[in-house]
C-alpha cells in the first residue's frame, strides 16, 4: 500500500497554497485535483482582486500559475477524485476513485465549495456571460448598471447591499413574502433606496443571445411576468460545501461546513486532518482566502508531523 506524509485532497487556490508550502517543508505533498482541476476559478473570466495581479488575471491563468508554483517545489500532482476515506486511525486511509488506497501521516482538506444554481433556461447558457453567484467577485462589471440578484438568506441581502453600492438599481426577487435573512441584514435592504425587493417572485427565464439582456420574472401569488432588462443577473442562493465522503469522521455544520473546533486553526475534530479553503468557510469564500488557510493548514501539518515524529 502506498504511503504518503502529506496528501492533499482538491486543487483550487487553497489546495496549491497548501502545496507550495508543505512542498518547501520538504513534506513530499500528493494532490488529488478532483473532478475539476484548479478549481471554481477556471470558470471565471476576469480575476481583479487577487493581490499581486495589478492588471488582473484570467481564473484559469492564475490557476496554471499555481500549478507551476506547486510542481516547481515537487507537488506529486494526480488527476483523480478521493472517494472514500477512513480517519479512525492515526494512519489515515483513503481510497482514489481507482480503488486504490493510501495511508496518509497527514490529511488537507481543500475540496472547496459550489453554488447552487436554479436551472432555469438561459442560466448555465450565459454563465460567466452575466450570470453570476459572486457579487464580489464580478459586481464592479455592472457599476452604474441595473441588475437582478435571486435569494432569501444572508448571502442575497449581503450580495444586494454589496451591488446597490456599485450598480444602478438592484431588482431582488424573493420567491416568498418574508426573508430567511437575519433581521439586521432585512433591515439593510429595506433602508437601501436603489433596492427593489419583489416579493413572492422566480426568474423563470434568463435572456439574452452572447450576454444578458434581461431576466423573465413571475409573481407566484398571481402568475403575472414581465421582464427586466439588465445586463446582470446574480444567484444567491446558497452554496454547497464538497464535503459529502467526510460525513461520519469530520464534524461537519447543518449545512455540511467543516467545523474547525479551535478558532484561528485547521485542525479538524481529527487528529491530522486539516481542513482549509470554501469546504470550511461559509462567510468569506474568496480566493485570497482560501489561499491564506492553505497556508495554514501546511503549517498546522508539518507541525502536527513533527509534534508526532512522523
Ligand atoms: P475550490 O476552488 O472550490 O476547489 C476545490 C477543489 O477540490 C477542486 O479542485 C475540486 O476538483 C476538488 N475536489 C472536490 N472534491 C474532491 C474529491 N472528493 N477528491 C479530490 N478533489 C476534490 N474569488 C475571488 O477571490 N475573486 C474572484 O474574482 C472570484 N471569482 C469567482 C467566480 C466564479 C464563477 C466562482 C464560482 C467563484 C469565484 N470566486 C472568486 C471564489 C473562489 O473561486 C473560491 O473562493 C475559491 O476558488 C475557493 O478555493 P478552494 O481551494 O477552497 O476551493
Ligand atoms: P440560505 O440561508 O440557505 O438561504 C437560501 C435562500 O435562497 C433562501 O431564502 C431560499 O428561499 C432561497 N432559495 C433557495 N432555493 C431557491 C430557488 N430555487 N429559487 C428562489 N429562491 C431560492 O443560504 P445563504 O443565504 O447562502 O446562507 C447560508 C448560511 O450562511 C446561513 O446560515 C447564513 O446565515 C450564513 N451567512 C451569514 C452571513 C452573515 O452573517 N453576514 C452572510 C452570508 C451567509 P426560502 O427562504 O424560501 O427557502
Amino acid at each position: 500500500m502506498e504511503k504518503v506524509k502529506c496528501l492533499i485532497i482538491g486543487s483550487g487556490p487553497a489546495g496549491y497554497t497548501a502545496a507550495i508550502y508543505a512542498a518547501r517543508a520538504g513534506l513530499k505533498p500528493v494532490m488529488f485535483t478532483g473532478a475539476q482541476p484548479g478549481g471554481q476559478l477556471m470558470i471565471t473570466n476576469d480575476v481583479e482582486n487577487y493581490p499581486g495581479y495589478p492588471d488582473g488575471r484570467q481564473g484559469p491563468e492564475m490557476m496554471e500559475d499555481f500549478k507551476r508554483q506547486a510542481e516547481r517545489f515537487e507537488t506529486v500532482i494526480r488527476n483523480e477524485m478521493i472517494t472514500k476515506v477512513d480517519f479512525l486511525e492515526h494512519k489515515h486511509r483513503v481510497w482514489t476513485e481507482a480503488g486504490e488506497e493510501i495511508q496518509a501521516d497527514s490529511v488537507i482538506i481543500a475540496t472547496g465549495a459550489s453554488a447552487k444554481w436554479l436551472g432555469i433556461p438561459g442560466e448555465e447558457r450565459l454563465w460567466n456571460s452575466g450570470v453570476s453567484a459572486c457579487a464580489v467577485c464580478d459586481g464592479f462589471f455592472y457599476r452604474g448598471k441595473d441588475v437582478v440578484i435571486v435569494g432569501g438568506g444572508d448571502t442575497a441581502a449581503e450580495e444586494s447591499t454589496y451591488l446597490a453600492k456599485i450598480c444602478k438599481t438592484v431588482h431582488l426577487l424573493v420567491r416568498r413574502g418574508e426573508m430567511r435573512a437575519s433581521k439586521i441584514m432585512q433591515q439593510r435592504v429595506i433602508q437601501t433606496p436603489n433596492l427593489i425587493v419583489h416579493w413572492y417572485t422566480e426568474a423563470i427565464e434568463v435572456l439574452g443571445q452572447d450576454g444578458v439582456e434581461g431576466v423573465r420574472i413571475r409573481n407566484n401569488q398571481n402568475g403575472e411576468e414581465q421582464v427586466l432588462a439588465v445586463p446582470g443577473f446574480f444567484v444567491a442562493i446558497g452554496h454547497q460545501p464538497n464535503t459529502d465522503i467526510f460525513k461520519g469522521w469530520l464534524t461537519l455544520d447543518d449545512t455540511g461546513y467543516v467545523l474547525l473546533p479551535r478558532p484561528g486553526f485547521t485542525q479538524t475534530n481529527i487528529s491530522g486532518v486539516f481542513a482549509c479553503g470554501d469546504a470550511q468557510d461559509k462567510v468569506y469564500r474568496q480566493a485570497v482566502t482560501a489561499a491564506g488557510t492553505g497556508c495554514m493548514a501546511a503549517l498546522d501539518a508539518e507541525r502536527y508531523l513533527v509534534e508526532e515524529g512522523l
